[in-house]
């Protein structure tokens, strides 16, 4: 028997060769693009601009398949977090945040991730396994529909009557939920092509970003096959202490990522480079700390983004106080480096990098090792 194809993971070029070897015209897979993503359709019945003959053939070699959703939790900020199951008790969380003048949502890349960072419960899990594309443009696809009619709709240049069209509360996509982005590329970049198509989700490459602890080769292949915004999970200024956090930067130091992310700038679609610096107590929020960090980045167009650590239980570190956030961020401004400081937001449902799922498939070894032990 054969598998059926799912078509929620194929982007507009994987689309057309799947058309083609139906003996369909390219312009099927245009059409069939714009109901899944812009439609958010999950049948082909659905398909009206389509003829039954094809609509019967596609019901028999294709599906439309996203992660089942396990929990959906609305926090008191109006964060919105969703737990989806990937199958062998593995699961991922997709967390949105409405913002003023945006929506961000925030994907999965990988179940667990093995860059084993220090102060990150993901990494503490260990890597289980990449997600498909289908899976990673599953997150946005179940988010857009799930959040549909939330938000007014903003017309989009090339909408015409009768088509299928769809609210969009997501403004902005960031991967920076489970796992390493770059490590998964070849399933990351075809979503991230959906995220960009215009028959998809038509977003800006400004709009979409991914977040890497610092895999250098990699950082180049995504400037030369689908460079969009960066950021940088940075940490410490320097290699001892970023060594000791970061395991990742014995094999790539500060001075080979740096000079990764200055040629990356120059296809950029922003020009500055983000860099990601988690506050932790008494480990790098020192004024030492933030002018090495002002030295380090004197010569790559950047920002910073301050995060508080947010604590899980046994990580060894603490929370850097308000008050050192604030003493840091003030440093880092007045020697000219833009610095901004992440909000915590659902802090009431867990929605911070790893946690619940973290939960879950600890929970999941803890069965498996006493099944172990009592066998
Ligand atoms: N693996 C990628 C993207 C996912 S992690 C990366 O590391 O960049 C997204 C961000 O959350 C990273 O900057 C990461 O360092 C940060 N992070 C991880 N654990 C955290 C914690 N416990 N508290 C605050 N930020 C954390
Ligand atoms: Fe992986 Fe990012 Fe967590 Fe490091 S911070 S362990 S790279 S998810």
């Amino acid at each position: 028997m054969s598998e059926k194809t799912n078509l929620l993971g194929l982007d507009a070029a994987a689309l057309e060769r799947f058309f083609a070897e139906l003996g369909e015209k390219p312009f099927r897979a245009r059409q069939v693009l714009r109901w899944i993503h812009r439609g958010g359709a999950s049948s082909f019945a659905e398909m009206s601009d389509i003829a039954k003959s094809l609509r019967a053939r596609l019901e028999e070699t294709a599906v439309i398949e996203a992660p089942r959703v396990v929990s959906d939790t609305v926090a008191a900020d109006a964060t919105r977090k969703f737990l989806l199951d990937v199958g062998n008790a593995n699961a991922i969380e997709t967390v949105f945040i409405p913002e003023d003048d945006r929506g961000t949502l925030c994907i999965s890349t990988q179940a667990g991730c093995g860059m084993e960072c220090r102060f990150c419960s993901t990494g503490r899990q260990g890597f289980n396994r990449n997600l498909t594309t289908a899976e990673i443009i599953g997150q946005l696809w179940l988010a857009a529909r799930a959040l549909r009619g939330a938000v007014a709709r903003l017309p989009r240049a090339g909408d015409a009557a009768g088509e299928p069209c769809e609210d969009r509360p997501v403004s902005n996509v960031v991967l920076m939920g489970m796992g390493e982005p770059l490590l998964n590329f070849d399933n990351v970049v075809p979503a991230l092509r959906l995220m960009l198509d215009d028959n998809a989700y038509g977003l800006s490459r400004r709009r979409v970003t991914v977040s890497t602890s610092g895999i250098v080769p990699l950082i180049d292949r995504l400037r030369d096959e689908c460079p969009v915004a960066l950021a940088v999970s940075l940490h410490a200024p320097t290699d001892a202490l970023r060594d000791r956090i970061m395991p990742i930067n014995r094999k790539y130091p500060l001075a080979e990522l740096l000079a990764a992310c200055r040629r990356y700038l120059d296809r950029a679609p922003r020009d500055f480079i983000t860099f990601e610096y988690v506050m932790l107590a008494g480990v790098n929020d020192g004024p030492g700390h933030a002018d090495e960090l002002v030295r380090l980045l004197a010569d790559v167009p950047s920002k910073v983004n301050l995060i508080p650590f947010n604590p899980f239980p046994d990580s060894g570190f603490e929370r850097s106080p308000r008050e050192a956030i604030r003493v840091f961020s003030e440093r880092l401004n007045a020697a000219g480096l833009v610095t901004t400081t992440r909000k915590t937001r659902g802090d009431d449902i867990d929605a911070a990098c790893g946690q619940l799922a973290g939960r879950i498939k600890d929970r999941t070894r803890r069965v498996q090792r006493l099944t172990r032990m009592a066998t």
